[in-house]
């Protein structure tokens, strides 16, 4: 049986965000872009995310402090645009985490990304 993808979409890995964190295949929208990088999170793919960062925002090491949370689930609570004929769009998220047996916490963000040359982009997000 295929692994079922970390972004929770239900979909195998394979089938969902492998093409993305592979350089396969372009993430078509906003929210699988977002999908795609919480992935990433996940599988600690400091690559993935940093192609993915644009250059205005991207940290200087993408690949600091990805040891420091276990991911737990994610769960896309809405989105704006965002969508294959946009240019911009948001998505806001809850990310659930944890940093040791006891210690559960959520991440809660509405992310901006936009779209250049086709390719969708994570620019930055308010906490909420
Ligand atoms: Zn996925």
């Amino acid at each position: 049986m295929a692994a079922a993808c970390p972004c929770g979409s239900g979909a195998s890995f394979a089938a969902c965000c492998r093409p993305y964190l592979r350089g396969e295949a372009h993430a078509p929208t906003a929210e699988a872009l977002m999908r795609s990088r919480y992935t990433a999170f996940v599988r600690r793919d400091a690559v993935h995310l940093a192609s993915t960062w644009h250059p205005s925002t991207r940290p200087l090491d993408v690949a600091a402090g990805l040891d420091e949370l276990e991911w737990r689930g994610l769960e896309i609570l809405g989105t704006t645009d965002g969508g294959e004929g946009d240019e911009a769009g948001t998505v806001t998220f809850v990310a659930h985490h944890a940093t040791g047996v006891l210690t559960l916490g959520q991440h809660r963000e509405t992310s901006r990304f936009v779209r250049e040359d086709g390719v969708w982009l994570y620019v930055d997000g308010d906490l909420s």
